[in-house]
């Protein structure tokens, strides 16, 4: 089992090096005790960086999946002379720049899927981001009433001043109490207790396991094109963020 430990809290999203041990090695991948690597998932593409050891030796982190309770790190080739054994501690460090701008469109993706939502009323189905875009299929065909310059401008009144952007963990129970106020479509599976909740403020309140900005001011401009109809009635709303030095806090 690997400890998620990118989840806890707000600062864990910014940890970008940490300390863990070896706990199994499967084919090309590593297993540790616990990690700050993003797996793949929820429409957030898995972190990259690299696993050293104290002599030196690095491999770099290629990709990162869930396997069951256990999170394997896929590596290439070694830097180096050593080699890993079950029980040795590395050092991994995180592609800070890829992991931040990931922070930044999950955040502006659960933003806009709440102006989208407060101002026509539909719900986001799935997300999915890549580079410095994400897209948001909607439930159902985009409304000629609202047109995309003006959500543009609703969603810039949200970044220009900053709204902080919260996590708190809430009974299932409690969660549960208000499902119409929920601006997302995803059914969690039952088992989820407690529910981890994004909070952007004055703005959203979403359950995600993903890793988001600490506050929206962070996220830069964001551009949205006109939505394109999908199969089935939906349609599908797409977004930019510029591409923006990430912050070198120290966590
Ligand atoms: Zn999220």
């Amino acid at each position: 089992m690997t400890e998620l430990a990118y989840l806890s809290d707000g600062a864990a999203g910014y940890v970008r090096t940490f300390r863990a041990r070896v706990t199994a090695l499967p084919p090309g991948g590593v297993v540790l005790d616990r990690t700050y690597f993003y797996p793949v998932g929820g429409g957030q593409p898995a972190d990259q960086g690299s696993l050293r050891l104290a002599d030196g030796t690095s491999w770099a982190v290629s990709d990162v999946t869930r396997s069951g309770a256990a999170v394997v790190h896929r590596i290439g080739r070694p830097k180096g002379g050593a080699s890993l054994t079950v029980g040795s501690e590395i050092e991994g460090e995180l592609d800070w720049a890829r992991r931040h701008r990931h922070m930044r469109l999950h955040t502006a993706q659960h933003l806009v899927s709440a102006r989208v939502f407060a101002r026509t009323g539909l719900r986001t189905r799935r997300a999915t981001m890549a580079g410095t875009g994400a897209t948001i299929d909607l439930e159902a065909g985009w409304p000629e009433g609202l047109a995309i310059p003006d959500l543009e401008a609703d969603v810039g009144s949200f970044l220009g001043p900053g709204r902080p952007v919260a996590i708190r963990h809430v009974s299932r129970v409690e969660f549960e109490k208000f499902p119409s106020a929920r601006s997302g479509l995803v059914a969690l599976a039952p088992q989820v207790d407690p529910v981890r909740i994004i909070e952007i403020d004055e703005a959203d309140a979403c359950p995600c396991g993903g890793t988001h900005v600490r506050n929206t001011a962070e996220i830069g401009p964001i551009a949205l094109r006109r939505p394109t109809p999908l199969p089935g009635g939906e349609s599908r709303l797409s977004l930019t963020v510029s591409e923006l030095a990430p912050p070198t806090p120290a966590a």
